[in-house]
């Protein structure tokens, strides 16, 4: 299988050179330029499977250039059960109403990030060794909150890598914070940023393209690489749960073969919910994607609106930090792939995008994703007023980003009357946000107290994560703000690491 630039087609790479290099050099995306599809067998085969041999088949057909046994051995390694909290890696959970709540933030870090950054650097390490690079993989990472934790965990003295992670100083939970700021490992620096999640992605992309610093980091025997969405193996791996959902649906007679599912999905940098875009291309039968969104409603416009994007509006801090986001770079995808692969036409987008801040699609490819795609969002006040009505109706504890999709599903299936079985991404542990979920649910918080976690324990009865539960009292490790104008200089720091 062949990999392209979104933005230049003419040069086609492995799976291993995209995973490697993050991004391509023109600024776009790698894609791959055909998609498997499953056949009767296939899904026949991943119906007795565990999760880690689902995943293990999925990534084996986009990853072409790796073994099926290293593949085997790296999703037995990611998602051990000690890990995640036992044998099932992304359990769904069915509510009384029909609701399907896929979870997936049963990992080390309580985000559904772990489901590929706990394989990602296996898969990228082994992608150095495949394309013969014996530099230092130094990856950049640009968070919302909790990328950069996942991250963090994933790379942590992994040999041959080295980890920087910059986070919008005042745009993340406490807890987020904490996590990140605590992080072991002799190969990891943190960096909180004044300005916004955007400010901190368009800095990294800056560095990405700038020649000058790539080739200070070659004289040091450095590469960069990316353990965000843009890179094809974050994606990837992500693919594998909405299939694997499927399946464990299928088991419990919750539908029959070949039954159409919707998919809704909490989204900010689009990764999610292209990923699962990508399952359907590979034949899992799915009717609608619902695009759900808080107030950053970038995305429910350009769905609303035709296919007008426009990012020049107010940015608004919510309760859903992780999908407080102007700039969905993984629309790039879809628009790549929507377009018949047009990559001179999403050049020349993406170019608009970064000049004006703005572009519009024509009527012709604006119909060939509004088919396939809904869209919604809701304010911090539906929110908390939704993860109560979970709590009171359902006895289901949902983080905020979570129940701004069942909030948007919600209003979708009331406005269109579609009954199609839902499977709703479950994006983070309701732990790792515990104030706004004590807000909601009408509780007081405890002064002094970063975490909060007790206090939501003592509310609801349920138990924190363990990981999160191990925080308290932790001395943070990292420290430093910088103005997003002196991010260049950061650089400094991860090669003294
Ligand atoms: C990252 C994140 C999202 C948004 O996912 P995208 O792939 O960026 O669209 C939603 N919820 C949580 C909890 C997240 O961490």
């Amino acid at each position: 299988m062949e990999y392209v630039s979104t933005r230049d087609k003419s040069r086609a790479v492995s799976s291993a050179y995209a995973i490697a290099n993050g991004i391509a050099p023109d600024g776009g995306l790698y894609c791959p330029t055909e998609f498997p599809s499953l056949s009767a067998e296939d899904w026949h085969a991943l119906a007795k499977m565990d999760y880690k041999g689902r995943a293990a088949m999925i990534l084996g057909r986009f990853l072409t250039d790796f073994s099926a046994e290293e593949l085997t051995d790296f999703a037995a390694k990611a998602y051990a059960d000690e890990k995640f909290g036992g044998a099932n890696t992304a359990p769904v959970v069915s509510l009384a109403d029909g609701k399907h709540l896929l979870e997936l933030w049963h990992g080390p870090t309580c985000a559904f990030k772990d489901m590929a950054l706990q394989i990602l650097p296996h898969l990228l390490t082994a992608s150095l060794r495949k394309i013969g690079e014996k530099r230092t993989a130094c990856i950049l990472v640009a968070t919302s909150g909790d990328t950069g934790k996942a991250a963090l965990d994933g790379f942590a003295d992994v040999p041959g890598t080295k980890i920087m992670v910059y986070y919008p100083e005042n745009g993340v939970s406490p807890m987020q914070k904490l996590q990140m700021n605590t992080q072991t490992g002799e190969n990891v620096e943190v960096v909180a940023i004044r300005g916004n999640f955007d400010d901190a992605q368009s800095a990294v992309k800056q560095i990405f393209t700038d020649a000058a610093t790539r080739e200070a980091l070659d004289r040091d025997g450095m590469m960069l690489s990316s353990a965000n969405s843009i890179n094809w193996g974050r994606l990837a791996p992500q693919i594998a749960y909405y299939i694997s959902a499927y399946c464990d649906l299928l088991a419990e007679g919750k539908i029959a073969h070949g039954d159409q599912i919707n998919i809704c999905v909490p989204t900010g940098n689009f990764g999610n919910i292209l990923a699962a875009y990508i399952a359907k291309q590979m034949g899992l039968p799915v009717n609608k994607f619902i695009c759900a969104s808080n107030r950053n409603n970038v995305l429910t416009d350009f769905f609303k609106k035709g296919g007008s994007y426009d990012k020049n509006r107010a940015f608004y801090t919510t309760a859903s930090p992780s999908m407080d986001i102007l700039i969905s770079s993984n629309l790039e995808r879809l628009l790549f792939l929507a377009s018949g692969q047009n990559d001179k036409l999403v050049a020349e987008l993406m170019d608009k995008l970064g000049t004006e801040g703005r572009y519009a699609l024509t009527a012709e490819m604006f119909s060939g994703i509004a088919a396939d795609f809904d869209a919604g969002c809701c304010d911090d006040a539906e929110t908390a007023e939704t993860i109560r009505a979970l709590w009171e109706k359902e006895h289901y504890l949902a983080d905020t980003h979570t129940a701004v999709a069942v909030r948007v599903y919600e209003d979708y299936r009331a406005r269109t009357g579609d009954e199609t079985p839902v499977v709703i991404a479950s994006t983070a542990s309701p732990f790792k946000f515990c104030r706004s979920v004590i807000e909601a649910l009408g509780g007081s918080l405890e002064r002094d107290d970063v975490t909060q976690l007790g206090v939501l324990e003592q509310l609801t009865g349920e138990k924190a994560p363990a990981p999160l539960a191990a925080l308290a009292g932790k001395t943070p490790r990292f420290d430093r703000v910088v103005d997003k104008e002196a991010i260049f200089q950061t650089i400094e720091l991860l090669k003294a690491r």
